[in-house]
């Protein structure tokens, strides 16, 4: 099978390195040439644990090609996907399909009979209807299969994902496009992974009540963090306890800073924004969007009180992708802390082992640092925004020693509580202060 992937970003380009590690010949497209220019001498332009090695693995191997031109590779395929992005509509809630459709209009004139379009963009329902429509009215003598086939993976561990995902989703509209979806994916299904097959809209509307429903667990944790504080229970026994329960189960339960990324929020704005607009409004949708704003901006206030009179204060970022093992910063709930330091007149200085260039070109006035320790020189605060590896593993002595005052403020709870304070810490986290 010859597979085109339209968009090499987190999805289009993870997907089509793990195809071509399965044997397909796959040729990844972007309209953006420095993305291309990079790939094409085997440089990822996104940081993703193992992708560049898989990736030059199967370049070397000739079963995976880099393109700017879809007239280059969409007439030889038999499978075109759709990887492009579906953010938020600049300042609004409602999805921006405006890279899906224009997408499609790239990809039609190139189509040849028999080709199967694979959507594996976000979309609300009834995308890929009127994706089908949209090309049937381009080509309308082309014999054509439309197929939704939404992706889950997460970024930092998106290989693995990929490789060994709980569940395939196929939504299809045809014979063919089935026949075709589950071809592809014969190599999964040989590993026992789950291949759920459904209508187009049963497909899309699968994938965003999936996400919505992890960060309403995220938004749930993270007012229960909030009631620890009050009555001196401590979140992390908590949710140790809620997750026991198999019913629940403890993935999502770690109170924190609020959600991010690229997903969960446009996800959930998009979803309740299509509830509103058929007439089914998701109020519990509704309530986790607005609660996670307010989180954020709490948690950037918090941080600002603790260090009291911002006056000729310095404070220490660690960490600014939204999670660890991404360079991804898309509304990462460390910009708002990093924004409402710079307000007040707060000297910021950061670190992130991955995510400095995109963060430095949004702040240029954040010294940037080469480690921790470096970042933390001067600091009446450091303050602890993502879970990195490199930032449970602190050589605490070392950073108090470099610090205008031994203040830490973890808002992921990643240190045992006692642990800072033995080095002379001041110890703020989640969740497990008093009423603080
Ligand atoms: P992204 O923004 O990282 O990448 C999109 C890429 O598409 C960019 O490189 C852009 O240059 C390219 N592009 C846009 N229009 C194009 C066109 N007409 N022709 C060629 N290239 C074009 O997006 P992403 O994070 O990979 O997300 C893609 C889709 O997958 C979205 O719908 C997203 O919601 C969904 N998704 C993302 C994740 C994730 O973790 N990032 C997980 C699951 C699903």
């Amino acid at each position: 099978m010859i597979i085109t992937i339209i968009g090499t970003g987190y999805v289009g380009l993870v997907t089509g390195v793990c195809l071509s590690e399965f044997g397909f010949h796959v040729t990844c497209v972007d309209n953006n040439p420095d993305k291309v220019a990079l790939l094409k001498d085997n440089i990822s332009p996104i940081y993703e644990p193992g992708l560049e090695q898989m990736m030059r693995l199967n370049a070397e191997a000739d079963r995976l090609k880099f393109e700017g031109d879809v007239s280059q590779c969409v007439p030889d395929c038999d499978v075109v996907f759709l990887a492009v992005g579906t953010p938020s509509i600049a300042g609004g809630e409602d999805i921006d399909l405006s890279y899906v459709f224009s997408a499609v209009d790239d990809i039609a004139p190139h189509l040849t009979d028999g080709t199967v379009v694979i959507v594996k963009c976000t979309v609300v329902p009834g995308t890929c209807e009127r994706v089908r429509q949209q090309i049937a009215k381009l080509r309308p003598d082309l014999d054509f299969s439309v197929v939704s086939n939404p992706e889950f993976l997460r970024e930092g561990s998106a290989i693995q994902d990929f490789m060994r995902p709980d569940r395939v989703v196929i939504g299809v509209h045809d014979e063919r496009g089935r026949e075709v979806a589950e071809a592809l994916y014969r190599p999964l299904k040989l590993q026992d992974t789950p291949i759920s097959t459904t209508s187009l809209a049963g497909a899309e509307l699968s994938k965003y009540a999936s996400n919505a429903f992890l960060a309403m667990k995220v938004s749930f944790i993270n007012s229960i963090a909030d009631l620890c504080e009050k009555v001196e229970a401590n979140i992390i026994e908590v949710s140790e306890i809620i997750g026991l329960d198999q019913r629940i189960g403890d993935k999502f339960l770690r109170a924190g800073p609020g959600f991010g990324g690229s997903c969960f929020p446009k996800d959930t704005r998009a979803l309740a924004a299509f509830g509103r607009s058929v007439g089914t409004d998701q109020p519990l949708v509704e309530a986790t969007i607005s609660f996670n704003e307010d989180r954020k901006n709490k948690m950037a206030e918090r941080v600002l009180e603790t260090i009291g009179d911002p006056e000729g204060k310095t404070v220490a970022v660690l960490g600014i992708a939204f999670k660890p093992d991404t360079d991804d910063i898309r509304e990462s709930p460390a910009l708002p802390l990093v924004e409402l330091l710079i307000k007040n007149g707060v000297e910021v200085r950061a670190f992130d082992p991955k995510a400095m260039e995109p963060a430095a070109k949004l702040y240029p006035q954040v010294v940037w640092a080469d480690d921790p320790y470096e970042a933390a020189i001067g600091a009446h605060a450091v303050v602890i925004m993502t879970e990195w590896n490199v930032l449970r593993a602190l050589e605490l002595e070392r950073l108090r020693d470099g610090m205008a005052e031994p203040l830490m403020i973890d808002l992921r709870n990643i240190h045992r509580r006692k642990e800072p304070a033995r080095y002379g810490f001041t110890y703020v986290s989640i969740g497990r202060d008093p009423a603080s």
